[in-house]
């Protein structure tokens, strides 16, 4: 790294992804991505924490504070401890949070991915900061974040597995040990399932969207049977928790147009909010952001 990388006492983000990890700051305002070191299952937390550590210290001396999202059961209480990686599994029961402190000597906070997103979109007012909202994101599996009066519920400490509700009493095994998880009904793999049952083609979300948007029949149903799944849980949620409304990102979130009427339909069947569901835009750096942003405001 070069002097005119130099930055000082910034507030840093580390997004620790299954495939990658993204690391940036703030600096006048505005995030800065600074590097990316690709990750994989094999990753093992010490060396890429180290590797981390190192690249913020040669950029900053000093810096303000640390965040660190990534996807997971993080234990707040605990500093930072990862009880449950689904991405990366030499992470479980790690303390990122402990290391991270001992090698950079600054404060450093930890959260899951979704939590950290969510920061970000308060950070930016996207979310407002009144009012009770829920984060729903639709990906592999399904996010969740309870934000009240612009800050984050955390019950015990692990609110927001929305993925994890039951919606089918003896249906789809999921990998947490339960069954009829939503997370198996509106996932990115139950888009695929619906599409592959019509016609035996295996494809993905974003072939599906684009022969949708071309009108494809088979495609469509795909997307109609795929909405309603996402209703049934958005009406479970509304139900639970009459929030102002939904903010919904994740990879399957773009595809909102081609799933929006079915599960618009489905909701209003099963409650009596009101359908109000605000796109929040992925960004490569989004996580990053958020780490950031949350070292910002909790360091
Ligand atoms: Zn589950």
């Amino acid at each position: 790294m070069g002097s005119s990388n130099r930055f000082e006492g910034a507030f840093w983000g580390i997004d620790v992804g299954g495939s990658y990890t993204k690391i940036g700051l703030i600096a006048d305002d505005r995030f800065r991505l600074v590097d990316t070191i690709p990750t994989g299952e094999d990753c093992h937390p010490v060396d890429l924490l180290e590797e981390v550590s190192r690249l913020i210290l040669a950029n900053d001396p000093m810096p303000a504070g640390v965040g660190l999202g990534t996807a997971g059961l993080i234990d707040r209480s605990a500093g930072g401890v990862i009880r449950f990686s689904p991405n990366l599994p030499l992470w479980n029961g790690v303390n990122a949070g402990a290391i991270l402190r001992d090698l950079l000597k600054v404060p450093v906070v930890v959260d899951n991915d979704c939590n950290v997103f969510a920061i970000g979109a308060l950070n930016s007012r996207l979310i407002p900061s009144e009012g009770l909202w829920l984060f729903v994101t639709l990906g592999t599996g399904i996010g969740g974040t309870i934000i009240n009066q612009g800050s984050i519920v955390y019950g015990t400490g692990y609110s927001g597995e929305f993925g994890h509700m039951t919606v089918q009493e003896g249906g789809i095994p999921c990998p947490c040990g339960s069954d009829g998880c939503w997370e198996r009904y509106a996932g990115k793999q139950s888009l695929e399932w619906y599409y592959k049952r019509l016609n035996g083609i295996q494809a993905s979300p974003r072939e599906i969207s684009n022969l949708a948007s071309l009108g494809n029949v088979q495609a469509c149903e795909a997307f109609r049977e795929y909405g309603r799944w996402v209703g049934i849980g958005l009406a479970n949620l509304a139900n639970c928790f009459s929030p102002m409304g939904f903010f919904m990102g994740g990879g399957l979130s773009a595809t909102l147009n081609h799933f929006e009427p079915s599960a618009q339909q489905e909701y209003k069947r099963r409650c009596k909010h009101g359908w109000n569901v605000t796109l929040l835009e992925n960004s490569s750096v989004s996580g990053a952001f958020g780490a950031a942003s949350m070292a910002s405001r909790q360091c």
